[in-house]
């Protein structure tokens, strides 16, 4: 065998490696999911090879015959999803839809708000200075709405005289990463409206619980456009997409195409039509059910004596969990201490880390998230389970009895439910 031959195979065999460990631990950053094995399938399907580029009917290519059918379904089911005028599949991540719709709405020099990464926001709405998107890719400026700590959300009243005080705003980007509770679109939208400014909510994380109709419903309370990814609590294939009112359709599919993509990751297009049509079947009692998880693992972990974000309104009304470890050590630590426990989950910049001088790799917390542990069946006696391997984790308990209780625990979990059929979570081979 070649040398190079054997690299080759030396990749299979990782992944299947990573499969195998995946199987047997709590895989609970909230930003991931498990797509069905019929969307995985189809995702090494040929239509991964080909370019279409432009909109169905209107291609720069040619071979588009199904692949137009395709993307029209997609299009057609995720409109249905998001109750959206106008829903645009061909964004190939979340922050390539964030671009999209600055490059529609924005000049560079404009004035955008969003939330602040130590207070939950996400890199692509960021400034300039930390290489957030927003600031080094298209140029904006960014301010921040007022955060209220103790209830981990804006704080409405402080935000409106912000928005007062700024000479101009052109656009507000809503929705962050550390997701716990719903965005006040509905008190925020008229004062940037009367400022001349849009309205953005971006999706990315809750997606999933907006279209099972559970967290709120920005495109009825202010929003004009929603950019998402669809593979967070939405359980599909990496990539992004973004709904809107038929009014910022055109902008928006420019902005996309020619703008801001080439090709646009057919075989995505085809996973994203069929998760939508998942979704629109199951995605009411998966919404409900990965709350009503989250919602169970938070009080559990406080029972136990962790200190979970958010008491004030019930620790979490979305996926997420968010646990300050300051008690321990940080999050950054926190995180290893755990991945070595098979327990995956991500250090998180909670409120008052840059006060206290921690930043993004030693932050003062961790976020936990159950959308994948719920679509693999689990309930509410495995949270109660989850929220205590979690605490002995943390605790840096010995390592073999967390591992074996999780490898214990899996056993029963190995598909994908909420799908038209259950399949093999793990089937690379
Ligand atoms: C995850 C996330 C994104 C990025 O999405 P990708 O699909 O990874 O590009 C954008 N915005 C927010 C708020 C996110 O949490």
């Amino acid at each position: 065998m070649s040398s190079y031959e054997a690299e080759f195979n030396s990749v299979t065999d990782e992944v299947r490696a990573h499969e195998r460990w995946f199987s047997q631990s709590l895989p609970m950053i909230a930003s991931e999911n498990l797509a069905s094995e019929p969307v995985r399938k189809v995702l090494s399907s040929d239509l991964g090879h080909r370019y279409a580029e432009g909109w169905p009917g209107e291609r720069v290519y040619a071979g588009c015959k199904y692949i137009d059918q395709i993307e029209l379904r997609a299009i057609a089911l995720g409109k249905k999803l998001f109750r959206a005028e106008h829903l645009d599949v061909r964004p190939v991540s979340g922050v390539n839809a964030n671009l999209a719709v600055y490059s529609a709405l924005t000049s560079a020099g404009d004035m955008m708000m969003a939330t602040s990464v130590p207070n939950g926001g996400h890199i692509s709405h960021g400034k300039k200075d930390f290489g957030g998107t927003a600031g080094l890719v298209h140029s904006l400026e960014v301010s921040y709405f007022a955060f209220d700590k103790e209830a981990m959300n804006i704080d409405v009243d402080a935000t409106k005289k912000r928005i007062a005080a700024l000479p101009s705003l052109k656009l507000a980007m809503f929705g962050c990463s550390l997701f716990l509770f719903p965005h006040p679109v509905r008190e925020l939208a008229q004062a940037i409206h009367d400022k001349g400014g849009s309205v953005c909510y971006d999706a990315a994380h809750v997606a999933g619980l907006i279209a099972g109709g559970e967290f709120q419903d920005p495109l009825r309370e202010g929003a004009q456009v929603m950019t998402m990814s669809t593979h967070k609590v939405l359980f599909g294939p990496q990539g992004g997409a973004i709904a809107s009112t038929a009014e910022l359709a055109e902008p928006l599919k420019k902005a996309v195409f020619p703008g801001t993509t080439s090709s646009h990751h057919l075989n995505n297009v085809a996973a994203k039509a069929m998760v939508f049509a998942e979704f629109l079947q199951f995605g009411q009692k998966y919404a409900k059910d990965v709350i009503a998880n989250a919602q169970t693992l938070a009080g559990r972990l406080a029972e136990l004596g962790e200190k979970v974000l958010g008491e004030k309104n019930g620790y979490t009304m979305s996926h997420q969990v968010a646990l300050d470890v300051m008690k321990y050590t940080d999050g950054g630590v926190i995180e290893k201490r755990l991945e070595d426990q098979n327990i995956i989950c991500n250090r998180e910049p909670i409120p008052g880390d840059l006060q206290a001088g921690r930043h993004y790799m030693n932050p003062g917390g961790i976020r936990l998230g159950v959308s994948e542990l719920t679509r693999l069946g689990m309930g509410r006696s495995e949270m109660k389970e989850v929220a205590e391997l979690v605490h002995l984790g943390l605790g840096g308990a010995k390592k073999q009895e967390v591992v074996g209780r999780i490898k214990e625990l899996r056993k029963g979990f190995q598909k994908v439910k909420y799908s038209f059929r259950d399949t093999p979570a793990y089937s690379f081979g």
